[in-house]
């Protein structure tokens, strides 16, 4: 046995030598096969999922089109299914250009993902909000990009600081060549933008000749009256990239995305993805088209939207009752999660371990920035727990608060 491999460390490349784990994956491997009510994951409540109508479209989709439906299938998605995609974004208000083609993903991580392989030099520059969805982030990385990060507020994007960050970034030497936005029910932080600051990021977008990522999981769960149009809706120059995911809406474990933008964009994905993974799930996209032609899609968003606001409602609520005095969040107007500030002086990421104890974990502020910042700030998700679980959860994480600031004399 002495020619036994004791260390492959030095066989793998330096990109991949890079990598570090996702923290809210570390987190739910931790929490598994314990008694933690989990606030960390962005996980849809299972009590949503169309179960009975799903079983009964699956088993219809092999038995009555299993040739196709087993079979593997274009790159791009079954036509179809492409067309049935078009369709349902466009009655969502999404303007569907005529240069446009839709792209069917395996979810909208792997749209991100062949994005960031298609476009991507290293030190090219990616405006992004701070926070921003840490799963973008990390795909960014990979590819050697830097990050413009532009603040938010209740209203997102602060749009006014927007042009002063890029030209900045340029007088770095730095490429600026994309902007990446969840605009609507951002994650983590639940915000939407406005319409006056959605036209002037393209305004700016169109001044500097940069292509937008609008990311757009959460358009269907707005729980109060925020007027928005999407920002591929408003743009007429071709320069948005739309995603979408049937993950939120429909089931995740489906994984299915889908790729709305200029066939310049979708031609370089195809080809990309014929390198990762042929074609997405056929039999998935079949499942996925019949839910959209029987008004399952429509069915499990419209409860979606009500059991949600409710555990909204319920979390907000909670939060004003528990949290210590000095915190402070955004009030989510849709989507899953909050984004809470804790007092200073709280270190989420010290303070994790304590909490998990106690029974309760969230994700820490930390992984959401691209420059570190965030420390005293979490997310939590309020779409998974039943209302009763959730409202415990939150009192967990405000006493293991109360208590870390004990601790730390504060
Ligand atoms: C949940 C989510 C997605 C969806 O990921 P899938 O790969 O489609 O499951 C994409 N972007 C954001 C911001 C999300 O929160």
């Amino acid at each position: 046995m002495g020619n036994m491999l004791r260390d492959l460390s030095g066989k793998f490349s330096a990109a991949t030598r890079a990598l570090r784990p996702s923290e809210v994956r570390e987190i739910l491997a931790l929490t598994e096969n314990r008694k933690v009510l989990s606030l960390a994951g962005g996980l849809p409540g299972p009590e949503v999922f169309p179960k009975e109508d799903l079983a009964r479209i699956a088993s219809r989709v092999v038995e009555e089109l299993g040739d196709s439906a087993l079979q593997y299938s274009p790159t791009l998605g079954v036509m179809p299914f492409r067309e049935a995609v078009a369709d349902f974004v466009r009655s969502k208000g999404v303007k569907v250009l005529s240069d446009d083609r839709v792209a069917v993903t395996t979810g909208s991580q792997e749209a991100i993902y062949l994005l960031a392989m298609t476009l991507i030099n290293p030190k090219d520059a990616i405006i992004v909000e701070s926070p921003t969805y840490l799963a973008a982030l990390n795909v960014f990385r990979y590819y050697g990009a830097e990050f413009v990060s532009v603040p938010l507020d209740e209203n997102g994007m602060k749009t006014e600081l927007l042009e002063d960050k890029i030209k900045e970034a340029k007088s770095k030497g730095l490429n600026v060549k994309l902007v990446y936005t969840v605009a609507t029910c951002h994650n983590p932080t639940g915000v939407i933008m406005p319409d006056d600051r959605r036209k002037e990021l393209l305004e700016v977008a169109s001044k500097y000749d940069l292509l937008v990522i609008e990311d757009d999981p959460y358009s269907f769960f707005v729980f109060d009256e925020v007027p928005f149009t999407p920002l591929k809706t408003i743009d007429s120059e071709g320069r948005v990239i739309y995603l979408g995911t049937f993950s939120k809406i429909l089931a995740p474990g489906l994984r299915l995305g889908y790729m709305v933008a200029d066939r310049q964009i979708t031609r370089m994905v195809e080809l990309a993805k014929q390198m990762v993974d042929l074609h997405s799930s056929t039999l998935s996209q079949y499942i996925a088209l019949y839910a959209l032609k029987e008004g399952v899609v429509e069915r499990t968003i419209q409860k979606a939207r009500v059991v949600y606001r409710e555990k909204r409602d319920i979390m907000v609520e909670s939060l004003e009752k528990y949290m210590p005095e000095g915190s402070h969040w955004f009030k989510p107007r849709g989507g899953l999660f909050a984004f809470i500030y804790l007092p200073d002086g709280v270190d989420t990421s010290d303070m994790l371990p304590m909490a998990i104890e106690r029974g309760v974990a969230y994700v820490p502020g930390r992984s959401f920035f691209s420059d570190g910042s965030g420390v005293n700030a979490m997310r939590i998700n309020f779409s998974y727990l039943p209302p009763d679980k959730l409202r415990e959860g939150i009192r967990l994480i405000a006493e293991t608060a109360k208590d870390y600031m004990k601790s730390k004399g504060k």
